[in-house]
Order: structure tokens, then sequence, then C-alpha cells
């Protein structure tokens, strides 16, 4: 069904009770697939969306052992944005960033799409003057970007206070327009909707146990609900990957570290961009129910838990206070933890393996979501191709043996600093 008003109207007036269902769950899988994908997190299903609308191959099955977005992909806080100095890492999300702009359209979903400008502050000269470096680069890179000082801040967030006496003054702040927030479920259940019209099955509660390997090649997954024959296999499974390519005998360099979100009980409109503290890691957008919706720093230790611990919201609301005072007002609704996959130098790991039409795809940390259309797109090229897009070379697993680090932050082998 293509959603329009017309199709609103018409629903509204059979009293809703007749809108089908956002995807058609096959009742039966089929014994094999030319292409299956472990993971149904925003990459998994950007990658299944972009194989049938760029490459028309269907004949693709997505498992997800829990439920559509249920990964980071519907726990991060949404924001999007191409501040990078790197030109791997500037040049994926970016073009993500030109692709977030018609993807509603495109996939006839609203994702709430809202390039309401990211505002990154600097604390010191010295850092502002890393920004001024950042923002050429991305200049240079195609992408609107602008250094803000102290009035200028004032002026675009009028809820902000930049006391001079404040124990991590503001002298200046990175500014990318097109940054912003994107609904982060609806690009899961979009990106599903999608591939689900094109005939990709999707199945949920089916987790991938192992792989069927010959002679060095992948030929299958095995499930909960059996064996599934695959001409390759893709692992998305972000916090899981390093479990699951263990059973292929690959070990990755990788740290699983937990990461919190916070919201706030909704109030009238008080933002609307997205504000990054730098001192220690806080950022704050306003969604649009009014909830002020806050991420902090690394829980600092490795997890597979899933909940975070209490020293780290305390931390994250203390840094956002220094700037927000306004928040101490607010009452803390909810908050949770997802698993971040970090790697050594803080960068995604995409591309082929050792194991013959085996492909991984993860280590996007905290910072994946932005990047997930441009992810699936580049992904589904390479599979349909055999061919890795210019955009994926820098991310090979190789680059941990060859030394071409992407280490966008500059501190070295330390996943817990990135
Ligand atoms: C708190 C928090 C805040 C964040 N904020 C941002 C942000 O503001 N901006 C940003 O760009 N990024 C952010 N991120 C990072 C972002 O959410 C991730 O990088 C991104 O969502 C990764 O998407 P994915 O599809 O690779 O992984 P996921 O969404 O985690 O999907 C992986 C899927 O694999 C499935 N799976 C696991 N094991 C198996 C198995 N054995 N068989 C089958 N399926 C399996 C899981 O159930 C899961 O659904 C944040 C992350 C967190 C945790």
């Amino acid at each position: 069904m293509k959603y329009s008003a017309f199709s609103l109207l018409k629903q509204a007036l059979r009293g809703h009770r007749h809108w089908p269902q956002i995807i058609e769950a096959p009742t039966k899988l089929r014994p094999g697939y030319d292409i299956v994908i472990v993971g149904a997190g925003g990459h998994g299903l950007a990658t299944a969306f972009y194989l049938a609308r760029n490459h028309d191959l269907s004949d693709v099955l997505v498992l997800d052992s829990g439920w559509i977005g249920g990964g980071n992909t519907a726990r991060n806080t949404s924001i999007v944005r191409s501040d990078y100095l790197l030109p791997a890492s500037f040049e994926l999300k970016n073009f993500a960033l030109q692709l977030w702009d018609s993807l509603s359209q495109e996939l006839n979903f609203n994702l709430m799409y809202s390039p309401r400008g990211y505002i990154d502050l600097a604390h010191s000269d010295g850092e502002l003057e890393h920004f001024m470096l950042r923002a050429n680069a991305m200049r240079l890179g195609g992408a609107e970007a602008s250094i803000l000082n102290r009035k200028q801040i004032t002026e675009k967030v009028p809820a902000i206070s930049l006391c001079e006496d404040a124990r991590f003054p503001v002298s200046g702040a990175l500014f990318q327009p097109e940054g912003g927030i994107v609904r982060h479920d609806a690009v899961a259940w979009g990106f599903a909707r999608g591939a689900s019209s094109s005939g990709i099955h999707i199945r949920q509660n089916c987790p991938v146990t192992d792989f069927d390997i010959d002679s060095g090649k992948v030929t299958g997954v095995r499930t909960a609900q059996g064996k599934i024959k695959a001409g390759k296999v893709l692992i998305s499974a972000a916090a899981a990957s390093s479990q699951l390519a263990q059973l292929a005998d690959i070990s990755l360099p990788l740290e699983v570290i937990n990461v919190q979100a916070l919201v706030t009980e909704p109030v009238k409109p008080v933002l609307d961009s997205v504000v990054n503290y730098n001192a220690g890691l806080s950022y704050i957008s306003q969604s649009d129910k009014g909830e002020l919706v806050l991420g902090g720093a690394t829980d600092g230790y490795s997890s597979y838990a899933r909940r975070g611990s209490f020293a780290r919201i305390e931390d994250t609301l203390a840094r956002a206070q220094q700037i927000f005072p306004m928040l101490s007002n607010l009452r803390l609704m909810r908050h949770w933890s997802g698993t971040a996959d970090i790697p050594m130098d803080g960068n995604a790991i995409v591309g082929a393996t050792a194991v013959e039409n085996l492909f991984i795809n993860c280590g996007w940390g905290y910072a994946g979501f932005k990047a997930t259309p441009a992810v699936g797109w580049s992904l589904a090229q390479l599979l349909a191709q055999n061919a890795v897009p210019d955009l994926l070379q820098p991310f090979a697993l190789e680059r941990f043996e060859s030394g071409a680090l992407i280490d966008d932050a500059g501190i070295g082998p330390y996943p817990w600093l990135h």
C-alpha cells in the first residue's frame, strides 16, 4: 500500500481497521537464498532494501535473533551529521546525509528527518582551532560548516547559558546546518517495509547459531529454525559480531561497551538544534514529543549487559546542566543502554573476510546510525558486484594488520576512549 493523504482518508472512513501489516512475514522460509543477512538492524535492512532497489536482487533473507530495530538502531540518540576530519569517515557520513534528505519520499515512510543543525561546543582555543580544521576539511568535501562565536551560539540557542566563569567555558562551536535527527525506529521499519515489498524475506526471533563452511567458503547458516543455504552471508549484528565471527574462526578487534541514553519529561519547545557539550561529552536534542533526549560517553568498561551505570547518568546530566541549567527542574523519565561494538581505532569494519562469500559489517560503536543509508547502499553494491566500493575501501578488516587505521579521535588503540 502506498501511504498518502488519500489512503489515510480511506482508512479513516473504514475505522482504521484495515491497515495492512507493515511487512509481510513469510509463513515458510525457502531452503536457500542468494544472500542471507544476519541482523535486522538499520544496516542489515538498508542493505536488503538497496539490494532490491539498486541491483534488482530479491532472493534475500534477513534474520534477527530479536525484533526489527531492537538492537542499537532503536536505542540511539538519533543524531545524524558528517562533521569528521578524516576523509574515510566524512565521505561515508556525508553521502548518508544526502540520502537522508529524500529517504522518506523514497521509502514512502515518514522518517521525520529534521536537519535542525548540529552545534559542537569547543571548550578551549586549542579545541576551537581543531574545529576550524574540521570545518575547512568539511567544506573542501562539499559540506556546509561554519564556526560560531559565543554570541552566535546564544542567538541560535537562546536556552543555553554560557557563563564566563564556568568550569569548562565555551570558546566557540563548529556548526553543521544539515546535521540533525532522524526517527530511529522509523528508519528500521521504513527499510524493512521497502525490502519486504520487493519480495525480500525478513524473519524475526530467529537467531543464527552457526555457519556452514565448506573448503573455506560459506554455504549456509544454521538457525534456531533449521539450516538455510546461502550463496553469500553478511554478518551485520553489531555487538554480537565477535561471537558470530568466531563461529567462522575469525577474530575481530572489537570491544563491547555500554552506552546509555536518557529522556526527560516532555516540555514545550526549548531547543531546535542538537548541541554537543564536549568537556566529557553530553549531547542533547528535543524530540517532537517535547522530551529532551541526552546521551553521553561510553560506560568505559566492557559489558554485554545492556544496563548502564548510575555514575554515567549522573555525569551526563551534570555536564548538560552546565549549559542548560533548566534541566535541573525536569524529571528523568527513562534511560536505557545499548551495547556499542568498538574497534581498536574507533572506526567500523566493513567488507570481505578470510572466508569466501562471508562479509562483515560491524564496529559502528555509538556512531553508526548516521551512516545507515550509505552503509546499506555500499554493502549492497559489494554483495551484488563482488567489488569493494571506494567508500568502503578504508574500512577493511586488513587495516589492523597493515596499520592503516582510521583514528578520527587521534587517541590510539583504546576503544574505551573513542
Ligand atoms: C545509546 C546509544 C546512542 C547512540 N547514538 C547514536 C547517534 O546519536 N548517532 C549515531 O550515528 N549513532 C548512534 N549510536 C550508534 C548506532 O545506534 C549504531 O551504530 C547503529 O544503530 C548500528 O546499526 P546496526 O544495524 O549495525 O546494529 P543493530 O541495530 O544493533 O542491529 C544488529 C542486529 O543484529 C541482531 N543479532 C545479533 N545477534 C544475532 C544472531 N546471532 N542472529 C540473528 N540476529 C542477530 C540483533 O538482534 C540486532 O537487531 C548510538 C548507540 C547507542 C547504544
